[in-house]
């Protein structure tokens, strides 16, 4: 399938915006949704719609297979063992939370250190802040260079010299499109009797994931980066930890009897489960995850590679314009900054010409501070992008300079 026939099932791009079609370079925020999604969801609002794990009728049972089914369908797309290895969460950001509060909390103590990569999402920062002033615990940066590379000699001493309990680090950087080493991190990390979570909220729909391969012991993503709904994402777990770790949440499915003396828990993944979950949006995600199958992770791959260059090639151009990270090995998202316009005026100018560029310093502000700007714009690459996006979005750049020159 090229991106011309991948293009076509997105009936948002279809439209257009002030006038000009629309070029969508904002995926690295969220992806816009193929026919198959909407139409799984519609289909099972409209007509299948009811709760899980509880109705003898028949429609509940139907929901319940459908919603275990994704399970199956998750460990298909990041080869776990297993499929009680993964645990439906709200998205990235709360399977973070989870891990701090359960595995963290019962295995991190006082003078233990939590490394974490200098090149994070707030999301996989302040968890492990909050967890570290908690159990007076450090937080330790593991250094980046200024192209945005992480620096492996200063990771090994770190883990040689400190009492490193637990590593987290991204797949790729959200801010700077950098794909980090994480199998190597993470054996080594291994090495050092730490455990690892790699967050994969910007790998997991752009490159082929096998967590089995990577090592980690917990990794996390989100539905709606997957061209699926919001509301939804993944945390995979070694089932070996998840069934030492205490409950996070309490209430009903998580538990296996309740009373007034005793209240036992549920086997995971129900343990992490509190609560009537996001039962559409899981099925959503569900149908996301055999639609990006089809296509095949190494197509989108390939793919993206491809006009990565292209966009590198376009950009540099245009006078004035930096690249904000330029790691060798990157995915597909650019951060740039222009010598004449603040970021947030480059996007409201691109947008002008119907091209979406995020603007901000995409919850990562230590990124931002170490590379010495306030904020950066941003384009990140969907399966959908073409050649004609960025040339758009090249002609816009330009005309932002005209503006401000
Ligand atoms: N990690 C990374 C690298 C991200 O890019 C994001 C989203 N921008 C998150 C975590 C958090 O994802 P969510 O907001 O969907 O929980």
């Amino acid at each position: 399938m090229n991106a011309e026939a991948i293009r076509a099932q997105f009936p948002q791009l279809q439209r257009e915006i002030k006038g000009h079609p629309y070029s969508y370079l904002d995926s690295g925020a969220t992806t816009l949704k193929p026919k198959a999604v909407l139409d799984k969801l519609n289909g099972f609002y409209g007509e299948d719609y009811a709760t899980i794990h509880r109705g003898a009728y028949q429609l509940s049972e139907k929901a319940t297979q459908d919603y275990e089914d994704v399970r199956a369908k998750v460990v298909g797309l990041i080869g776990a063992s297993r499929a009680e290895e993964i645990i439906f969460t709200g998205g990235a950001t709360e399977s973070l939370n989870l891990v701090a509060n359960t595995f963290g909390e019962t295995h991190v103590f006082k003078g233990d250190v939590i490394l974490v990569s200098a090149m994070e999402h707030h999301s996989n920062i302040v968890p492990w802040q909050i967890l570290a002033e908690k159990k007076q615990a450090k937080v330790v940066k593991i250094p980046m260079d200024d192209r945005g590379v992480l620096d492996m000699e200063a990771y090994g001493r770190l883990l040689d010299q400190l009492p490193v309990k637990m590593v987290c680090v991204n797949h790729v950087s959200n801010a700077l499109g950098t794909v980090n080493p994480v199998e190597l991190m993470v054996s080594q990390a291994k090495e050092a009797g730490a455990v690892t979570v790699v967050d994969g909220a910007q790998s997991v729909s752009h490159l082929p994931v096998d967590v089995l391969a990577l090592g980690c012991d917990f990794f996390v993503f989100s539905g709606h980066k997957l061209y699926g709904p919001t509301g939804v994402g993944v945390l995979f777990g070694r089932y070996a930890l998840l069934e030492k770790m205490p409950p996070w949440q309490g209430g009903g499915d998580m538990i296996e009897s309740v009373s007034f003396e005793k209240t036992t828990f549920a086997c995971p993944p129900a343990r992490f489960e509190a609560g009537t979950p996001a039962i559409a949006e899981v099925i959503g995600m569900g149908a996301a995850i055999d639609w990006i199958l089809e296509i095949g992770l190494e197509q989108v791959c390939s793919m993206e590679k491809e006009l990565l260059e292209y966009a590198l090639l376009k950009l540099s151009d245009i006078p004035g314009l930096k690249l904000i990270g330029t790691a060798p090995d990157r995915a597909g998202l650019l951060s740039f900054v222009l010598d004449v316009a603040h970021a947030h005026d480059i996007a409201t100018i691109v947008d002008g010409e119907g091209v979406a560029v995020r603007a901000g310093h995409h919850c990562a502000q230590p990124v931002m501070d170490q590379m010495g700007v306030p904020a950066t714009a941003r384009a990140s690459l969907g399966v959908y992008n073409t050649r004609e996006d960025i040339d758009r979005l090249s002609a816009a750049l330009f005309t932002v300079r005209d503006i401000f020159s």
